[in-house]
Order: C-alpha cells, then sequence, then structure tokens
C-alpha cells in the first residue's frame, strides 16, 4: 500500500513539470539544469531564475539526499485522509545539485524518528492516479 491513500489522486503534470514527471514515470529523479550557468532549480521552470536562459539540461539526481525540513500532521484536511494521520510530509536536500529541495514523504520512519539531517533514499510509490511518485526510506548504513 502506498504511502498516502489512492483518494489522494497524485501529481497533474503542467507546461513546467511535465518533463519532470517524464522522467519519473521511468523511475528517474531529475532536476533541472540550466544548460548556460549550469545551476539546478526546482520546482521545474521555462527560464532560469538566475542568467535568464531558455536551455535547460535534465540532470539525473543521486538516490540519496537529507531531510532539509519536516513536519508531522495530525490533523485530517480530507475525510481520505483521517485513516494516515499522523503522517509526515518531508523536504528533502540534494547536496550534489546546489541543494535543490523536493517535498515528498518518508515512508517507513516513525513520526518521533524523524530528524534533520537523516539521510534518506529515493523509493518510487504509485499515486492514486497511477502516476509514479518520488518518495523516500531511511538510508541503511553502509
Ligand atoms: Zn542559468
Amino acid at each position: 500500500m502506498a504511502y498516502l491513500p489512492n483518494e489522494v489522486s497524485g501529481p497533474v503534470p503542467n507546461d513546467a513539470d511535465r518533463m519532470f514527471w517524464h522522467y519519473c514515470q521511468q523511475h528517474e529523479l531529475r532536476f533541472q539544469q540550466c544548460g548556460s550557468c549550469r545551476r539546478f532549480r526546482h520546482p521545474p521552470t521555462p527560464v532560469c531564475p538566475y542568467c535568464r536562459s531558455f536551455e535547460i539540461v535534465w540532470v539525473r539526481a543521486p538516490d540519496t539526499g537529507a531531510v532539509f525540513s519536516f513536519t508531522i500532521v495530525h490533523h485530517p484536511a480530507h475525510p481520505a485522509m483521517k485513516a494516515v494521520v499522523p503522517y509526515n510530509i518531508v523536504v528533502v536536500d540534494f547536496p550534489a545539485c546546489d541543494h535543490v529541495r523536493l517535498v515528498s514523504n518518508l515512508i517507513d520512519v516513525p513520526p518521533q524518528e524523524i530528524r534533520i539531517g537523516m539521510e534518506v533514499m529515493l523509493a518510487w510509490e504509485t499515486a492514486g492516479n497511477g502516476l509514479l511518485v518520488p518518495r523516500f526510506k531511511r538510508k541503511q548504513p553502509g
């Protein structure tokens, strides 16, 4: 079973992030890198916010990152979430990609054990609408 219930449908790709989700469907987490100044950015945008270039390179991210921040949700804001509270929302940092950050969930760690700086590894799950979404597990030592 996925971390969030199937009633939480999943992402709806738009013009800006369509390629991000396209790569996710191939089990590839990729971030945009500017083809001119080489800086990474996320979420995806059509124009580099640093140098205004339209050149985009999609670079494969490492399978590991670190928890930059997190919150534990106790109140089910939607009836579908009632069965899964408390659940976490984590912000995962990727130092190798200019510290771009991805909002996701940590699927195998009890809320009281989540720590800022905790190393995590990529774990793909299928959302309610059938799209693969990047989620994370605790990185095992070694
Ligand atoms: Zn740039």
